[in-house]
């Protein structure tokens, strides 16, 4: 306001103080911001109707008309939130300005205002003061709401992943001095996009607040919980003694979640968490402590069943950032240097032993340490997200590997390609795939996209999406790792899956465990039924291929017939089959004496 932040000039305000007041009246009578001057003495000579009605002061009769008090008859004394800084403003001849004021109505309440007091300049010295305020309840309102928004996740009203961080933050610098130990537990809701996706959101919703409030009640009243992602919680425990204290806290969440969930539409759900528990250590950062907790978390989560614990163990997680950066720059050069190969493994087809695809499966050559197998940089290239160039990469490859096969040898192998989680979830895929395939002269038919179960889980709305615009364009899609994320076999019929590949963990030991063996059983029967074929992964031994073959698989790929290797060794093979005859070679198992590296 113009009035208030420049200073009057009147030299004969005692004179002149009518006319003022007139002044002032007439400029001020229908702003909304409360205007109020205050003679040299203190005493409050104007008050226009909007100070009036913040200030409630309408039954103040001596506040009205103070302009007509007579010459030297002093008005009201301005009370001490006004007195204060307008004497301040007079005895500096300065304005004195705040955004961030208490001031007192009539009836005791109080209210927040912004306001600015400047000096009436007199002939020496002011002769008075005008301060003008407005009420900032709003601005306040929408400032706390804005905070609260920020630092507090409105669905379950635990604390936001930013509070979460700046607590970690000040906790790790307090740990720098004090050599205190903290942990951080990740938490991820097991099976919850299965409830949320067959209950409605609703139900996911009240799961969500339960499980945040049964979180919070196995935990020591210090310690937080914050939301911070979907279905993803993240715990700090302050000033641990060790990992067993943290262990013995996730166990506690755990036990937490024995009890059914009844939501409110009348389904009892029983579900558990995985949890990922990693502790600081000096010169750590919250990243280092955040990545290290979810990287345990991903370990428990992969464990099938659900409901397991993982301490975050460096030598078999992960190498710590330094190295992590050293090998993101490493692996930004192999690409444009050429140091990635694609290795290929054999699908080998159990009723006469001949190859009928291949697995596309990618190495790095690095210039120092030599030839590295996925496990040591794929999840590297998902977070750094150099996945998507790598993809590319083998997809294109593999499908000019596969044409060049199918006109030099005249075999059309099935080649599979590994999409992972940021390919499949990448807007344009379709379009990608559609190019490579037209470029490299494929048939579509012969290129098989594995995504891995859980991966297709995640979103199975959105999987069922775009698995149905990958088939448009006639590829094959397979289920990798069938067995590992938890889903329900009855899933697999959501989607149009040609080939289901039955994990690893299942085909070890199937010969001796009946437990194994009849779940692999049930997933060659349940594919049939649904028009997919089985793919065992991961024979290793004679005594597996027979079991298998007598639960009715049909294919299979594993050490057992060939390692993945380059292009030529599986070439090499194909001739050697070609020249001698599938079906003997199959029945005296030299297949296996003629394995690739
Ligand atoms: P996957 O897709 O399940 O591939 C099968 C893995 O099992 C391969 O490991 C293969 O070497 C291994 N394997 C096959 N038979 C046997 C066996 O009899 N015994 C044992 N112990 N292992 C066997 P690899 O090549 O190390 O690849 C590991 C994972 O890395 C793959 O699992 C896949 O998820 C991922 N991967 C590989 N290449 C690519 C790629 O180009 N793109 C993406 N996104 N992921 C890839
Ligand atoms: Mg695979
Ligand atoms: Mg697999």
């Amino acid at each position: 306001m113009s009035l208030g932040s420049g200073p009057l000039m009147n030299a004969h305000l005692h004179q002149e103080e009518a006319l003022q007041c007139e002044r002032l009246a007439a400029i001020t009578s229908s702003i909304g911001e409360g205007v109020c001057a205050i003679s040299r003495t203190g005493r409050i000579i104007f008050v226009n109707p909007a100070a009036v009605e913040m200030l409630g002061w309408e039954h103040l009769d001596e506040l009205h008309n103070l302009a007509n008090i007579p010459d030297g008859e002093p008005g009201p004394m301005a009370p001490s939130f006004i007195l204060a800084p307008a004497m301040r403003s007079m005895s500096t001849a300065r304005s004195v300005v705040s955004d961030d004021s208490r001031f007192q109505r009539r009836d005791g309440s109080q209210f927040d205002v912004a306001f600015t007091v400047s000096p009436i300049a007199g002939e020496d010295e002011p002769s008075g003061a005008v301060l003008i305020f407005r009420d900032i309840r709003e601005r306040k309102e929408i400032e706390l709401q804005l905070t609260r928004d920020a630092f507090h996740d409105a669905l379950t009203g635990l604390p936001s992943r930013r509070l979460l961080l700046d607590h970690v933050d000040h906790a790790l610098r307090r740990a720098a001095h004090s050599g205190e130990l903290h942990a951080v537990l990740f938490a991820d809701v097991d099976r919850f996009t299965v409830i949320n996706d067959s209950l409605g959101h609703h139900a996911g919703d009240a799961l969500l607040v339960a499980a945040a409030q049964r979180i919070q009640a196995s935990l020591r009243p210090g310690d937080m919980v914050a939301r911070v992602g979907g279905d993803e919680f993240a715990v700090l425990l302050e000033g641990v003694d060790d990992a067993t204290d943290a262990l013995d806290a996730a166990r506690r969440i755990l036990d937490g979640f024995r009890e059914p969930f009844s939501l409110p539409d009348g389904h009892d759900v029983v579900t558990s968490v995985s949890i990922g528990v990693a502790l600081s250590a000096p010169g750590e950062s919250r990243d280092d402590v955040l990545h290290d907790a979810d990287v345990a978390m991903h370990r428990a989560k992969a464990t099938p069943g659900g409901g397991h614990v993982e301490l975050f163990d460096v030598e078999a997680m992960g190498t710590r950032s330094a190295e992590r950066l050293d090998l993101e720059a490493a692996l930004r050069h192999a690409l444009v240097r050429g140091e990635l190969e694609v290795f290929y493994q054999p699908f080998v087809d159990l009723n006469d032993g001949s190859i009928v695809g291949a697995e596309a499966l990618v190495r790095w050559h690095h210039p120092t340490r030599g030839l590295l197998a996925p496990a040591e940089f794929i999840a590297l290239a998902e977070e750094t997200g150099l996945i998507l160039p790598l993809g590319h990469l083998v997809l294109e490859r593999a499908c000019q590997q596969a044409r060049q096969w199918r006109e030099e040898l005249g075999v059309e192998l099935t080649i599979g390609v590994n999409l992972s989680a940021r390919q499949f979830q990448q807007a344009g895929l379709g379009e990608e795939v559609q190019e490579v395939l037209e470029l490299s002269g494929v048939h579509p038919s012969q290129l098989c996209l594995e995504i891995t179960e859980s991966l297709a889980m995640d979103d199975v709305a959105r999987t069922s999406e775009v698995l149905a615009s990958l088939k448009a364009l006639g590829v094959k899609i397979a289920i990798d790792d069938f067995g590992t994320g938890h889903s329900a076999l009855g899933y697999l019929t959501s989607f149009p899956v040609d080939v289901v590949k039955i994990d690893r963990s299942f085909v070890d030991g199937v010969d001796c465990d009946p437990v194994k063996s009849a779940i692999v059983s049930a997933v060659i029967n349940l594919s049939a039924a649904i028009g997919s074929t089985t793919v065992v992964e991961g024979i290793e031994t004679l005594a597996q291929l027979t079991h298998v073959r007598a639960l009715g698989c049909t294919t299979a790929q594993g050490y057992y017939f060939a390692r993945p290797g380059p292009a030529h060794v599986l070439e090499a093979m194909i001739d050697a089959s070609e020249e001698q005859g599938v079906d003997s070679r199959y029945r005296e198992g030299s297949l296996a004496s003629g394995r690739a590296r």
